[in-house]
């Protein structure tokens, strides 16, 4: 499953990245006809709170996913009451661009994170196109709370 979400649920999208969902994020230059293009062209499920757009969407035969709330963690709920996930592709993606990241040896990573992450954390990834180091620190413990609660 992939998704596309709008211009306005930048925070969701980053939740779903967490997730490990496979997640575009629409940047402001990108109207809803384009962003209907883009879902149909990579087979992405659409997630919005404009109800213009899904009823757009519905028309062309995308599958969408209507939000209704505020609050990220009531989205959050919304969304994944819809969507199987799986703990096995938790923390997969960049936070920044989507792309799958890669584990990376800790030691090859020494001086490039601070000195207080690296003596509390055994595992980490990287992603190539961002040069960007992830490890499990304060939002991984967030995303599980959160999975427990859900
Ligand atoms: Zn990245």
């Amino acid at each position: 499953m992939k998704f596309l979400c709008d211009q306005m649920l930048g925070t969701l999208a980053k939740w779903l990245r967490i997730y490990g969902l496979d997640t575009l994020y629409a940047t402001d230059d990108l109207d809803d006809n384009k962003l209907i293009e883009i879902a149909k062209k990579e087979n992405r499920i659409l997630i919005t709170r404009d109800i213009q757009l899904i009823y757009k969407s519905r028309r062309e035969n995308i599958k969408s996913i209507k939000v209704t709330e505020k609050n990220i963690d009531e989205q959050l709920n919304q969304v994944l009451k819809k969507v199987k996930i799986d703990k096995e592709f938790f923390l997969s993606r960049c936070l920044l661009c989507n792309s799958l990241v890669s584990e990376i040896n800790k030691n090859d990573i020494k001086n490039k994170v601070p000195n207080r992450i690296f003596k509390n954390n055994e595992n980490f990834w990287y992603c190539k196109k961002c040069d960007k180091i992830y490890w499990q620190g304060s939002h991984f413990k967030n995303m599980i709370q959160k999975i427990n609660s859900l």
